[in-house]
C-alpha cells in the first residue's frame, strides 16, 4: 500500500501526466520557464497513484509503503527505461 510519494525534481520533465492522472496526490509547480511536479502532501486513490507513477516517462515518481520500502519504480521498470535509453 502506498504511504508516501516523492518526486525526483531533476528527473521530472514537467509533462503533466501525474497531476492529470491523480490530482489528489500531484500538483504542478511553475518554476519560471518550466513546470515540475510536486506531491500535494495528500494521498489519492491507490490505483490512481500507481497509475500516475507508472505513466511517468522518466520514473521520477517514487512510491513507498508503510515500512518505508520503495515499491515503485520496480527493478523491472528501471531496466526497461535503461534499455529504452540505449536506442
Ligand atoms: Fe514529472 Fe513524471 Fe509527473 Fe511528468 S509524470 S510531470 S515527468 S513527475
Amino acid at each position: 500500500m502506498i504511504h508516501k510519494i516523492e518526486v525526483e525534481a531533476s528527473a521530472c520533465i514537467g509533462c503533466g501526466t501525474c497531476w492529470v492522472a491523480c490530482p489528489q496526490a500531484f500538483k504542478e509547480q511553475d518554476i519560471g520557464d518550466d513546470l515540475k511536479a510536486l506531491p500535494t502532501g495528500d494521498l489519492g486513490d491507490q490505483l490512481m497513484m500507481r497509475s500516475a507513477a507508472e505513466g511517468c516517462p522518466t520514473l521520477a515518481i517514487r512510491l513507498f509503503d508503510e515500512s518505508g520500502k520503495m515499491i515503485y519504480p520496480t527493478e523491472a521498470a528501471i531496466a526497461d527505461l535503461d534499455a529504452a535509453s540505449r536506442w
